[in-house]
């Protein structure tokens, strides 16, 4: 495979390394100068070990300056929350494009480095992701005095064939971030698909809409997998509006978004059984004193891993197929991949 820009996908310019998790995540943590594991090599079944620093892939010049400004933007906002301090609603809107970033980013390093067991070459990279699909985001806080980093859920079978959530543990912050088309839609009463048909060859779904409740509900998951914690969502519908205008036009869709011509939501946060709705220059606290007395080791492993099953399954049952060999084939591979990823849930029970 020709070295493509995680980026844009293209034959790099001006070729730069971008470090899949930043050097100022690695320095915060303490891994700038470990060794850390980075997945396992699926043809030899080896786990794959180097120094953190060194897990880099290449990039543009120009694209890894468009990110530099978030990058230490979020920095900042991590530090805050680290402490408990306040953030706002454009920080949090940064911080969700980060994950984003963060995410395709660890499934592009899964896929690159698999790619003899995997063959073909990755079909996004992350600048078709940032900031595209709806999104969540998870906060707890473990108020563990450790400084840590580490990341789960990237590799598992279900997340190299659709990278939907990663978890990240930063310090005392454990973070899961998913995202997938109309993954919180339905929940916050907005439109969302009824059914979904993947045209055989194609990269693209094809959605049916059906209108918004209207309604809010607390959650987009059954699983709840880190609780106590803040749970983020946002819907992010710009492609979806420009096929289906009517359905957009609502007062419930205008009211509860930052901004109708982009498709872009507010965000909803939840805590407990409480939703609110944030502006961009309204201040949040994540603040989660009852954890302190519930919480010693937290598992990090079982909960992403459950959850990618769950979005997996998820898409499957509203998936259409072209034909009953296609459904064939497409439930018989889904099958085989949840049965794997269960495999490891057994491995990893942490
Ligand atoms: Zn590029």
């Amino acid at each position: 495979m020709a070295a493509a820009c995680i980026f844009c996908g293209k034959a790099p310019e001006s070729k730069t390394k971008e470090h899949i998790f930043p050097q100022w995540l690695l320095k915060m943590t303490g891994f700038h100068s470990k060794d850390t594991s980075v997945g396992t090599n699926w043809a030899t079944g080896k786990e794959i070990i180097f120094p953190a620093k060194n897990y880099t892939f290449p990039a543009c010049d120009s694209c890894n300056n468009n990110f530099s400004s978030l990058e230490s933007q979020v920095k900042g906002i991590i530090e805050r929350l680290i402490e408990d301090a306040d953030v706002n609603g454009a920080d949090l809107e940064s911080l969700l494009d980060w994950f984003d970033k963060i995410r395709i980013g660890a499934w592009l390093g899964v896929s690159y480095m698999n790619k003899s067991s995997f063959g073909l070459p990755p079909n996004l990279y992350i600048n078709d992701r940032v900031g595209i699909k709806d999104r969540y985001l998870s906060i707890t806080n473990t108020y563990l005095p450790e400084k840590t980093l580490n990341w789960s859920g990237a590799n598992t079978l279900t997340f190299m064939t659709s990278p939907t959530a990663l978890a990240l543990r930063v310090n005392n912050l454990v973070f899961v971030s998913a995202s997938t088309d109309f993954l919180v839609s339905k929940s916050v009463g907005f439109p969302f698909a009824s059914w979904e048909m993947q045209m055989p060859g194609s990269k693209i779904g094809h959605f049916k809409l059906a209108p918004g409740t209207g309604k809010i509900k607390p959650d987009c998951f059954k699983l709840k997998p880190y609780i106590p914690g803040h749970i983020i969502r946002q819907p992010i519908y710009n492609a979806a509006r420009e096929a289906y205008p009517l359905l957009y036009a609502s007062d419930h869709v205008k009211m509860h978004s930052y901004d109708t011509n982009s498709g872009i939501g507010k965000l909803f946060i939840q805590k407990n059984q409480r939703t609110r709705i944030l502006e961009r220059n309204d201040l949040f606290n994540f603040q989660m004193m009852e954890a302190k007395s519930i919480y010693g080791k937290v598992p990090v492993v079982k909960p992403i891993l459950e959850l990618q099953i769950e979005m997996l399954k998820s898409r499957l049952s509203r998936m259409k197929f072209v034909s009953e060999t296609e459904r064939r084939k497409q439930i018989i591979a889904a099958n085989t991949i949840i049965s794997y990823t269960r495999e490891q849930i057994r491995q990893y029970n942490y």
